[in-house]
């Protein structure tokens, strides 16, 4: 799984509350720590799904 996160991000912090491992926010922007992607997937899943901003891609 890749994980990456668009221009469309307004840093709400809904990804970070869903996923704290793989979501963190910092500048009103989320980044991705991809160490943490394994074993998360279904919390990433989840975060893209709530993400108000359809701002995190899964490919
Ligand atoms: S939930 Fe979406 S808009 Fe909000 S911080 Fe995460 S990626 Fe950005």
């Amino acid at each position: 799984m890749k994980v990456s996160i668009t221009d469309e991000c307004t840093g709400c912090g809904v990804c970070e509350t869903i996923a704290p491992d793989v979501f963190v926010v910092e500048d009103e922007k989320a980044t991705v720590n991809a160490d943490e992607i394994a074993g998360n997937e279904d919390e990433i899943k989840e975060a893209a799904e709530e993400c108000p901003d359809e701002a995190i891609k899964i490919e």
